[in-house]
């Protein structure tokens, strides 16, 4: 009998002319490209020569089930048929066209995401991906309040343009740390590290909210234009707000006239099981920021979707932004056909079942077993297993804002069964795309549970 665990081992080879191409397209790279985030010298990137649904074929022609989503935004998987067809289609149409008019495709994206946003958000900007999509809510904050302070939490991300950066809290900001100007950050509700000595989750979110209230009396609450955060951190750590989080957050914003943006690039369109992640806590922000799974990230795109009340701000006011390809054709087409397969195809309600039935049980059984397991959290296709030496200390197994060689074998035995991970610092993200077939999710489950046999030889109990 075949097991679930063997499907993607029978393969049909990669056509050698593929990997040729692969081959010389490496060579140039490591010419000519300067890659993100990278020491240019030592990186050793991996090529791909092809995709489909939730696998990749790397340079070598190995299948390897894509965990990551590549950077967590392939939420329909990869070359999903109508998505691409809708690109063609619209390329054959009309490939761009100015932002000052009238598109049909822009027309219509905006239609279905204003649809889906909570409350009154029926407004949408459009921008070419996450980063400038919180840049232009602040700027949007700012101009609505009159004031300049940002608060924003620490263990986030926001973006790699220079106010984004500013307000992520994680070391990638570190090295680019200046016109900080009015940013402040807060310390975030994180149950399995809390900054606050918590033991419960109910003290975790009441001594979180004080802090955050103590911030803001400090900060002087007349000052502060937008509080943004992650409704849940992606990159930080996949760390649901507890219970009343959220909801505390809202209120605190309100009483004292803060804009509330959550930052949704990487948890809305489906990946924590809604459409945005804060809909599992019924909570409406003031604006919410999108990218990623809006259309997959199969042509760069990005937004804002804005309550009515700061629309108004702006409906005699020029708005002082814009940007030449916002609402791009071929982006928002892309959307258009991304949102309706996700709708026709029940991804968002399978994130939820997949979260629900196979990661959630299959993750909390196995931190039973591996004693290098310190915490599993997350919901839907949104998952962090986080992995430490020790269970009691909570030592990681790679320091935060760095890499370690027990992490690295571990990702290094994931990708020797066959699974692309997304790693970052002592963490493993399970992250696939939210359409991934059962049997594939078991596979790359059960790939992780071997590989987490190496991260078990480091436990010093
Ligand atoms: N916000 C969050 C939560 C993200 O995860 C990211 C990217 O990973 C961004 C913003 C930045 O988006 P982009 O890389 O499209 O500028």
């Amino acid at each position: 009998m075949t097991t679930i665990a063997d499907t993607p081992q029978t393969e049909t080879p990669v056509d050698p002319e593929r990997l040729a191409v692969g081959r010389r397209a490496y060579e140039f790279d490591r010419a000519h490209v300067f890659h993100s985030w990278q020491a240019q010298g030592p990186f050793t990137p991996m090529t791909i020569v092809d995709a489909a649904g939730p696998y990749i074929w790397d340079g070598e022609g190995r299948k390897l089930l894509d965990m990551s989503s590549q950077l967590v935004n392939t939420n329909i998987g990869h070359q999903h048929p109508a998505v691409v067809a809708a690109i063609q289609e619209q390329a054959g149409k009309l490939c761009t066209i100015a932002p000052q008019h009238v598109n049909d495709a822009r027309s219509e994206a905006a239609r279905l995401i204003a649809e889906r946003t909570p409350g009154d958000l029926d407004h949408v900007f459009f921008t070419n991906g996450g980063a400038d999509a919180n840049e232009h809510a602040i700027r949007m904050a700012r101009l609505h309040t009159g004031r300049t302070k940002v608060l924003s939490a620490y263990r986030s991300y926001h973006g790699g343009t220079q106010l984004a950066v500013n307000v992520t809290g994680d070391p990638r900001r570190f090295a680019n740390d200046y016109s900080a100007e009015g940013i402040v950050h807060f310390m975030p509700a994180y149950q399995y590290r809390s900054y606050f000595n918590s033991t419960t989750e109910a003290e975790e979110t009441q001594r979180a909210l004080q802090h955050l209230e103590d911030m803001i009396t400090l900060e002087g609450p007349g000052n502060i234009a937008a509080l943004i955060m992650e409704t849940v951190p992606g990159t930080a750590g996949i760390y649901a707000p507890p219970a009343g989080y959220l909801e505390g957050v809202r209120e605190l914003t309100a009483k004292y006239g803060i804009v509330f943006i959550a930052d949704e690039v990487m948890a809305g369109f489906g990946r924590t099981g809604r459409w945005f992640a804060v809909d599992r806590w019924n909570v409406t922000p003031d604006l919410i920021t999108f990218a990623k799974g809006v259309n997959s990230g199969y042509v760069p795109l990005g937004g804002v979707a804005i309550s009515g009340e700061i629309f108004e701000t702006f409906r005699d006011r020029v708005y002082p932004g814009g940007l030449t390809y916002s609402g791009h054709p071929l982006a928002t087409a892309a959307a258009v056909a991304t949102i309706n397969a996700m709708e026709t195809e029940g991804m968002v309600d399978n994130a939820e079942r997949l979260g629900a039935e196979i990661f959630g049980p299959a993750l909390r059984e196995m931190a039973q077993r591996h004693p290098s397991i310190g915490d599993v959290r997350g919901m839907g296709c949104f998952w962090a297993v986080e992995l430490v030496k020790n269970r009691e200390t909570k030592e990681p197994l790679a320091a935060y804002g760095g890499s370690s060689p027990e992490m690295n074998e571990v990702i290094a035995a994931l990708k020797g069964e066959g699974v692309l991970p997304f790693a970052n610092f002592n963490r493993i993200h399970v992250v696939p795309p939210l359409n991934t077939p059962d049997e594939d999710v078991r596979f790359g489950l059960a790939a992780l549970d071997r590989a987490l046999d190496v991260a078990d030889r480091y436990v010093t109990e």
